[in-house]
């Protein structure tokens, strides 16, 4: 290549200057660079070309050249910095916040449904008259069992699937040793229930190893099967919230004498016969009795003055009635999804 006129050196000027201008980013705008200005680039190779020129026409060549080459250098920098600012401007508007969009807020929790259950059910008893009792879960066997009427050799024993702990030490199956531990504080006339966790060994639809019950217990004088029957069928309507039927069938447990077990006219299908009733019209919900004399010696109160009724309950079955709950484990899945329902 020749070495260029003053004339064709402006042209190549002015075109390097808007090839540089429309470089669409910074690998196209680093190619033109390498073409104008690198080693073996267009300007470079004009210095290289110096030496053919006349000796009174170098210095103005050299100057032309150095002067173009300074042009497009300029060109590619201011290029490169609007490059930069161009990407820059980009990451703005992509990484954009708006510090005025409402928050994703906290949850506020709530309480969970058999805490729910185990405050509706004290509440109603409470209001009744009744006291707040309570005991370990840690038991032994006397509380747990043989004042309660349930001798080591007793068959009903055997129903409990007992969790046995060390020096002879037992969850209790039950949440009535404490009325034995109640009574053996405090003289009669009272009304307490007890609520709490109860343990036994069995996990299926309806049991789980860990479960909740409420023990009743009243003692006085003269306390008829009748008392027992109007706090029950009082405490069941306002419960479920409806003028259910109520029904005691005879029944056995080895601590009371007589003993019930109540059911309730089925509350999913007002007693026309459903599946959770399994077609009866009822539905089992506790087991009470009048207190055993046997129970009353144990627990160092004269059978002979006092007579007393208790009742047990299940706190999982009374909420999966109320709620219509069909599976007891869905308690203790911890799904937020089933426990924001409540
Ligand atoms: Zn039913």
């Amino acid at each position: 290549m020749e070495p260029l006129a003053t004339q064709q050196l402006h042209d190549l000027v002015r075109d390097a200057e808007r090839a540089i201008s429309e470089a669409p980013d910074i690998n196209a705008l680093e190619a033109l660079r390498v073409r104008y200005l690198g080693k073996k680039g267009v300007l470079t190779d004009q210095l290289k070309r110096i030496g053919s020129l006349a000796a009174d026409q170098r210095p103005a060549f050299g100057q032309a050249v150095n002067i173009a080459k300074d042009a497009v250098a300029q060109s590619i920098e201011a290029r490169r910095d609007a490059l930069h600012k161009a990407a820059m401007q980009q990451q703005l508007v992509r990484d954009h916040l708006d510090v005025t969009l409402p928050g994703r807020g906290a949850g506020i929790g709530g309480l969970h449904p058999i805490t729910r259950t185990l405050e509706r059910l004290t509440d109603i008893f409470l209001r009744m008259g009744f006291e707040v009792a309570d005991g370990p879960e840690i038991e032994d066997d006397f509380h747990n069992f043989e004042a309660l009427n349930i001798p080591p050799d007793h068959p009903a024993r055997a129903m409990h699937d007992t969790f046995y702990v060390e020096r002879g030490g037992l969850l209790r199956t039950h949440t009535s040793p404490v009325q034995i531990r109640y009574m053996l504080e405090n003289p009669p006339p009272f009304r307490v229930i007890a609520p709490g966790r109860v343990y036994r060994c069995d996990s299926d639809m309806t049991h789980t190893p860990m479960f909740h019950q409420i023990e009743g217990l009243a003692v006085a004088e003269k306390v008829s099967f009748a008392d027992l029957k109007g706090v029950l069928i009082h405490f069941l309507q306002q419960f479920f919230e409806t003028s259910l039927e109520v029904r005691l069938r005879p029944s056995y447990f080895p601590f009371t004498e007589p003993s019930a077990e109540v059911d309730i006219s089925c509350v999913f299908c007002e007693g026309n016969g459903c599946r959770v009733c399994k077609q009866s019209g009822w539905l089992e919900v506790l087991g009470c009795g009048m207190v055993h004399p046997r129970v009353f010696q144990h627990a160092g109160v004269d059978p002979e003055r006092y007579s007393g009724y208790a009742f047990g309950l299940g706190v999982e079955r009374m909420g999966m009635l109320r709620y219509g709950v069909d599976d007891i484990r869905l308690y203790f899945d911890n799904d937020l999804r089933f426990l924001e329902q409540f």
